[in-house]
């Protein structure tokens, strides 16, 4: 029996597939490059320590699919595989509901067919739309996105809600996510966006070891403590622990759960640039610049239904983050093409 995980040479798929097999899961993994490199499959591997198959697929290619599903025994999939950036999905918003929706459309016809009905499915917080006050709670009305992208996020959920109540067999899990950021504790994987970083992490590395100059902080007049905006930041470890435990509750029961996956505290812009100082010992230079548009003042999670359904909890400290954030960036300056 085997775990498929979707999108795994991506940023929180590479993590999560250290995870899985250290915590005894056999994992195959699809990919299509888009938006990772071969590199990160080869290093991901060497930490595990252990092989798996690996197969270059598109999630939109069916027929590729069939064939991956009729080589394995495959229980659950994890699917991370999607397009992600907010800024693109407005300019390019058919290819990210073709990729992002089509292709878990496309996914789960497969998955039927072959008879797994499991998936553990990347959403994000982004789901909550801007009016519901922070701690964000599974319970509060999702929608109201302002993006393609998100919306693509919102869609997926009701595809999966209306799929498990058209068969009982079907589990899914929707794993919301908030803020992920850091790296692994190695140093050699991490995240490695292509051009300039929209998110604030790299960004705030990337001006850390020179590649850029200064980061420009969007709004600092925010209903917050220091008036910048407020995130809940989690490591993507932690994160990647909580689709092991999400894989155990999915394959234990049946039905649709949403579920966040945050630590519960909120930092500010200027927290985080200042831990990052303050840890690594370099210097972050920044600006103040007007507010970001579709952004939200405060943004963190009531993450008890994971404590209470997974057993979960974040264990890793903001100090931890921009540690780890440092060392991937500090010794992969130009990240995998290095
Ligand atoms: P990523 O871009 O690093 O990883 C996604 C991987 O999926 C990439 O390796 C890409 O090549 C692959 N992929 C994309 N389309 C594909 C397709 N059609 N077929 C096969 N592979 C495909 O992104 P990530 O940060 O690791 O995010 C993983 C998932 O989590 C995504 O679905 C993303 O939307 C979601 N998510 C991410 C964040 C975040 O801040 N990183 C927050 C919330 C949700
Ligand atoms: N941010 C910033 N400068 C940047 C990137 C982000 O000040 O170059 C701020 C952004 O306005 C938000 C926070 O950092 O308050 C987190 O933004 P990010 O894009 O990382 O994640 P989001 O919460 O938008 O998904």
């Amino acid at each position: 029996m085997a775990i498929l995980i979707t999108g795994g040479c991506g940023y929180i798929g590479s993590h999560t597939c250290i995870e899985m097999i250290k915590a005894g899961y056999d994992i195959v993994v699809i990919d299509n490059y888009y938006n990772s490199k071969p590199e990160a499959l080869k290093r991901t591997r060497e930490l595990a320590g252990k092989d798996f198959p690996f197969y270059e697929c598109d999630i939109r290619d069916a027929e590729g699919l069939k064939k991956i599903f009729a080589a394995h025994n495959i229980e659950a999939v994890i699917h991370f595989a999607g397009l992600k950036a907010v800024g693109e999905s407005v300019s390019k918003p058919l290819e990210y509901f073709d990729n992002n929706v089509g292709g878990t459309v496309t996914l789960c016809e497969v998955m039927r067919d072959c008879g797994c009905k499991r998936m553990i499915f990347s959403s994000s917080a982004t789901v909550y739309g801007m009016k519901n006050p922070s701690p964000l709670n599974e319970t509060m009305e999702i929608g109201g996105v302002t993006n393609p992208y998100g919306r693509t996020k919102w869609m997926v959920e009701q595809v999966l809600d209306d799929l498990c109540y058209s068969d009982p067999e079907w589990s899914a899990v929707k794993l919301r996510y908030f803020n992920p950021i850091g790296a692994h504790e190695s140093g050699r994987i991490g995240e490695d966006p292509n051009g300039i970083p929209n998110n604030l992490m790299p960004y705030v590395s990337q001006v850390a070891v020179g590649k850029l100059q200064q980061l420009a902080v969007f709004g600092d007049d925010y209903d917050t403590h220091d008036g910048t905006g407020v995130r809940d930041f989690i490591h993507v470890v932690d994160l990647a622990r909580g689709h092991v435990k999400a894989v155990a509750y999915a394959l234990a029961h049946t039905g649709c759960e949403a579920i966040n996956l945050g630590t519960g505290h909120g930092y500010s812009v200027l927290d985080l640039v200042k831990a990052f100082e303050k840890v690594n010992g370099v210097k972050v230079p920044y600006r103040i610049a007007p507010r970001r548009e579709g952004d939200i003042a405060v943004c963190y999670s009531d993450p008890s239904k994971a404590a209470k359904l997974l057993g979960w909890e974040a264990e890793l400290g903001l100090e931890d983050m921009c540690r780890d954030s440092w060392r991937w960036q500090s010794g992969n300056p130009k990240g995998y093409d290095a």
